[in-house]
């Protein structure tokens, strides 16, 4: 049988082909999706209809919905709820508010089974967030940590390129199982995607998925959960943010002046959010040539003095490595292929500083603030 999260992709794929009446514009785009479960095969769909629309025509619009997903494999049955804007059509429309409260985890309801959650983020896209998260991941499982990596970078999953894998998550016992390499338990938002199709999930849908990402998936028995977020400060972003229930977010950040205004962006709303900064890493810091001539090609320590300006840890540096891209290219990230090699040793080395901190605040008798997320 198919599985839900199949189908829930496919399902808001179908709703992207039903038009907002007298518009041409979808009823996914237009933001009339306000929730959509599958649960064994039964699609509950919540939607959001400005009272200016008639009986009649909201009618022929739930059999619109239920005539595109009529076609789709595994879907028992449709059950579709129709709310009426309050307000009118002058009303905030519904999706571009952050996650609802109720569709929400509560920031203190752990995950079940799982020790410390970690999230992984960034002002920028392209700064090198994911490989960051995939490859300071497998230097913790390097030294002893039972490892989980949730991707939940709707705009741009990169796991399943990072590590090499498309395949589908297995349900068993109403479980999903992680899919697993090098001793990581992985799970993606770019394992329901087809590849190259643009994402326009709303908040609401996002929060939805992932909820189901934290609840149904078997992630028992890890030490650490990282989470590799979307870049940003967006409505999505913080849907994501108010749904996985942090312990401590790192933040990644080029040396470039302008992808440090953004990465500082991105701090404040973690901190608005109340989630702890554990700390700031420099990426693509440096090159350094063949011959051993550096080139600071975004800055220099640029990160670390942004660092102390916020009041937060300077985490550490990685370089620009040709082997960095070309492992993340492959699906072999280097700490797996070569954990030896120097530039893997500084990963390892940045995943020890974590442990180390969080030992160091431990034995202080520190019971709040930064690292306390590392006590176990
Ligand atoms: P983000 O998650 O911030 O969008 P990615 O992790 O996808 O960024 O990285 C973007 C590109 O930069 C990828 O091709 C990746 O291999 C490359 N890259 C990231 N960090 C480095 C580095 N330190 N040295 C060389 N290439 C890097």
């Amino acid at each position: 049988m198919k599985d839900d999260f199949s189908i829930k992709g496919e399902a808001i794929e179908a709703l992207e082909s039903v038009l907002k009446p007298g518009t041409e514009t979808n009823i996914v785009d237009a933001h009339m999706v306000e929730e959509l479960d599958v649960n064994g095969g039964v699609v509950e769909i919540v939607l959001i209809v400005d009272k200016s629309v008639e009986r009649k025509a909201r009618f022929a619009l739930e059999d619109k919905i239920h005539d595109a997903l009529e076609s789709i494999a595994g879907i028992l049955d449709v059950k579709i709820k129709t709310l009426t804007e309050k307000g009118g059509a002058s009303a905030p429309k519904a999706a571009s508010k952050p996650a609802p409260q109720s569709n929400a985890i509560p920031a203190s309801a752990p995950i079940k089974g799982v020790g410390k959650v970690i999230a992984v983020a960034s002002g920028k896209g392209g700064v090198g967030k994911s490989t960051i998260a995939v490859n300071l991941a497998l230097a913790l499982k390097h030294l002893g940590k039972r490892v989980g990596l949730l991707d939940v970078d709707i705009y741009g999953p990169s796991l399943p390129t990072l590590l090499g894998v498309s395949k589908r998550p297995v349900v068993e016992d109403s479980r999903i199982l992680p899919l697993e390499v090098g001793g990581l338990r992985l799970m993606s938002i770019g394992f329901l995607m087809e590849e190259d199709t643009p994402v326009i999930w709303r908040g609401p849908i996002v929060t939805g998925i992932i909820r189901q990402f934290l609840r149904d998936v078997d992630w028992s028995g890890i030490d650490y959960l990282i989470v590799d977020m979307p870049p940003g400060t967006g409505d999505a972003q913080l849907a994501v943010a108010q749904t996985v229930p942090l312990d401590g977010v790192i933040i990644v950040s080029t040396p470039s002046e302008l992808a440090l205004v953004d990465a500082a962006r991105g701090l404040q709303m973690f901190e608005t959010l109340s989630v702890d900064v554990i700390g700031i890493i420099e990426n693509m810091s440096k090159f350094v040539s063949p011959s051993g001539e550096e080139f600071y090609i975004f800055g220099k320590e640029t990160v670390e003095k942004e660092a102390k300006r916020l009041n937060v840890p300077y985490l550490g540096e990685i370089p620009i490595d040709t082997d960095i891209r070309e492992g993340g290219d492959k699906g072999q990230p280097i700490v797996l292929s070569d954990p030896e090699c120097e530039v893997s040793q500084k990963f390892i080395t940045l995943a020890k500083n974590l442990l180390e901190e969080g030992d160091k605040n431990e034995s202080a008798g520190k019971k709040k603030g930064l690292f306390s997320f590392l006590k176990s």
